[in-house]
């Protein structure tokens, strides 16, 4: 349930205090550890030539006296490996373990230019360091071996690359130029190829791991979410547990994207655990690894991690201290995860909503992938976090009946690649009741990235597409008609800011009183100039349809790109509109749980077997849309009720994280509680007993 992994540096034997660590990861009641082994730098007296040992190293062991003190404890011991950087005396011996580039000239570390980078696909992965995990297998009593960075650093063009991928598909290895279009035939060829490699060390080295200790396992840091290259689904069948390697924000990525990483995970895991995998300091993209992150930030990463169904993994680089505040949050962190465990462990979610990512999208989405995949996403995200509505996210590999069962709506955030399969197993699903929010782009390409002619879904959306997609569309509006749900909170709005792109689209049947019509982009300058050249309603700009779809189930089709712009530029408008759009898909019940009261928060519902567990992650914070909190700022009285399952009553309700009972009141089939203030983060469990 709780991690704490030590890297180390190589001038750290000898400098560092086994025994403080030791004591650290005894008082933050870790159960787990990853400690540093060996691959690029050894940190025990390895007998494997080339195998490059601490100069620090001497006599000592530092990672078998680490080891053996967290065995003493009781801890699961899992040893982190590095294959992805070399020195010297192994390009000497053997410099066809190095990677090329394009010229065919071995490359040199980018960052430590006394190094080289190894070939993630040649000998050194498989020959070396299988030896390597074998060594370690047979010399500590280790549960498994976490290997970071060890599918190779960019493309390679080394002398096993090219006989390889000529052996297995008869063609020479992509260039770069090639590489960037990802529709070439040679660049699919490739991938492919690379996957079923990578796929094949994994299983290479887990088979050594297993052959010394049947209950361990290989774990390879595989990365997640829709840029993750190796399929997720798959990496899940392989996997009892998967680590979620995002250390902190990035710029200044919201508190909340630590939740969807959770999400993300579990969408290809199931029941299986997700760690999320968290750093001391400030990762951003300039990575200064000593650095340590305030208290707030800490805690909010961590609150959202958890919440959301992650296990902490604590991890700390080098170990000599230069800055301790660290520490003690990190203490409590931790202290208070064990303190609420009972209400953390054997749950599922609870969540009407689910956010579709697809890897294949992102493969094919070109140049502008952040803008169009991910920014997207996000925002559709971001307005279910701000409406309080749970949301799962769903791997677009798993789209199949038993998955989407629990789900009233599932947004598509311009989800580009949709294979025919998966076009019918979403009809099948609104047949049965599903609803769907999908925008711009969705189903435009088919399951291998080829563009369509028309929408794969043109039938649920009722419209055709009818050209390629135009924008930016500067100065255009979305006229508004009321009543109608969709634009429920806009009140006297006649009209509302549009969107960027648009896809446009010819009717495939008549649409009656559209809620929504477009206003065409006019001139922003000279002032004079700035009227709508066309004074009757235009086309209609949104697509509703419900109940002449041979099923029950209700389609929004979003002809632009209200989600990604809603991320880009915030506007509440379209916030409001995202939500209103799902919630009408739900059918008008989008979540189990409301929550009343001021602020900003995240929620997430569990269920056990006799208990509903609410988690509250307060984001209210001057600092919440930016990432970087300064402090914390309590919220609340925040009014909680929540569905109950059928047959049963609440019997008695706890704060978890507070550690004190809290009074529950049934309402019909709701049970509610008053959660008087939350600093951070706060569960509510409450019991149940049959009715
Ligand atoms: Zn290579």
């Amino acid at each position: 349930m709780r991690w704490a992994q030590l890297t180390l540096v190589e001038d750290d034997p000898g400098r560092f205090s086994p025994r403080f660590w030791l004591d650290y990861i005894r008082r933050i009641r870790a159960e787990g550890v990853c400690l540093s082994a060996g691959g690029c730098v050894a940190f025990y007296p390895t007998r494997l030539p080339l195998h490059h040992r601490s100069r620090w190293l001497g006599h000592r062991d530092p990672f078998g006296e680490l080891v053996a003190g967290c065995r003493r404890m009781g801890l699961v011991v899992v040893a982190r490996t590095d294959p992805h950087a070399v020195h010297d005396p192994v390009f000497r011996a053997h410099p066809d373990w190095v990677a090329r580039d394009e010229a065919g000239k071995p490359r040199r570390h980018w960052a430590s230019p006394g190094m080289w980078v190894t070939c993630g696909l040649g000998p050194y992965h498989f020959e070396f360091m299988t030896a390597v995990h074998r060594e370690l297998m047979a010399r500590y009593p280790l549960d498994g071996i976490f290997v970071n960075r060890w599918d190779g650093s960019g493309m390679c063009w080394c002398r096993h690359c090219r006989e390889g991928f000529r052996r297995a598909c008869g063609l020479a290895l992509p260039s770069s130029a090639r590489l960037a279009d990802p529709s070439a035939p040679a660049t699919r060829a490739f991938r492919r190829w690379r996957s079923e490699r990578l796929f094949s060390l994994w299983d290479r080295w887990d088979g050594a791991v297993r052959a010394a200790n049947p209950e361990a396992r290989c774990i390879p840091n595989t990365g997640g979410g829709a840029f993750a290259e190796l399929d997720m689904i798959r990496c899940a069948e392989r996997a009892e547990v998967m680590v979620a390697d995002r250390q902190s924000r990035s710029g200044t990525t919201p508190p909340w994207v630590m939740g969807r990483v959770a999400k993300e995970y579990r969408a290809a895991l199931g029941p299986k655990p997700a760690i999320g995998l968290f750093n001391v300091g400030i990762e951003e993209q300039w990575r200064w690894k000593d650095s340590v992150q305030v208290e707030p930030e800490l805690r909010l990463w961590t609150a959202e991690a958890i919440a959301h169904g992650m296990r902490p993994w604590v991890c700390k680089f080098a170990g000599v201290l230069h800055d301790r505040r660290w520490l003690k949050p990190v203490e409590a962190i931790f202290r208070r995860h064990a303190r609420a465990e009972r209400w953390l462990r054997d749950a599922e979610p609870v969540a009407r909503v689910g956010v579709v990512f697809s890897q294949r999208t992102a493969t094919h989405a070109g140049a502008d992938a952040r803008g169009t995949v991910e920014a997207a996403s996000l925002g559709i995200c971001h307005a279910l976090v701000e409406a309080r509505i749970p949301y799962e996210m769903v791997h677009d590999g798993s789209l199949d009946p038993a998955r989407l069962a629990g789900f009233r709506a599932l947004a598509l955030p311009n989800i580009t690649c949709l294979s025919d399969a998966q076009c019918d197993a979403l009809r099948a699903y609104v047949r049965a009741g599903g609803g769907l929010v999908a925008t711009l782009g969705t189903s435009l390409r088919d399951g291998e990235g080829r563009p369509r002619r028309d929408f794969g879904l043109a039938d649920l959306f009722g419209v055709s597409a009818a050209g390629p997609a135009q924008g930016p569309m500067r100065n255009s509006y979305l006229a508004l008609h009321p009543p109608h749900p969709v634009l429920a909170g806009l009140g006297d709005a006649g009209r509302i800011i549009n969107g960027l792109r648009r896809i446009p689209v010819r009717l495939r049947e008549p649409v009656r009183r559209p809620p929504v019509t477009l206003v065409p982009s006019h001139p922003d300058l000279p002032m004079e100039k700035v009227y709508p050249r066309h004074r009757e309603p235009g086309p209609p700009e949104l697509f509703l349809r419900a109940g002449g779809l041979r099923g029950r189930g209700r389609v929004a089709f979003v002809p632009f790109d209200l989600d990604r712009v809603f991320w880009e530029v915030q506007a509440v408008d379209h916030g409001r509109l995202l939500r209103n759009l799902v919630a009408w898909a739900a059918g008008g019940a989008p979540s189990p749980v409301r929550v009343d009261g001021r602020g900003v928060v995240d929620v997430a519902v569990w269920r056990q077997r006799d208990a509903l567990v609410v988690h509250l992650v307060n984001l209210t914070n001057p600092m919440m849309m930016k990432g970087p909190a300064r402090e914390l700022i309590p919220a609340g009285p925040w009014r909680v009720r929540v569905d109950l399952p059928d047959g049963r009553r609440p019997r008695r309700a706890t704060l978890a994280v507070a550690g004190r009972p809290i009074r529950v009141r049934r309402t019909g089939r709701t049970a509610e509680v008053t959660v008087p203030s939350v600093l951070d983060w706060e569960a509510v469990a409450i019991e149940l007993a049959p009715r």
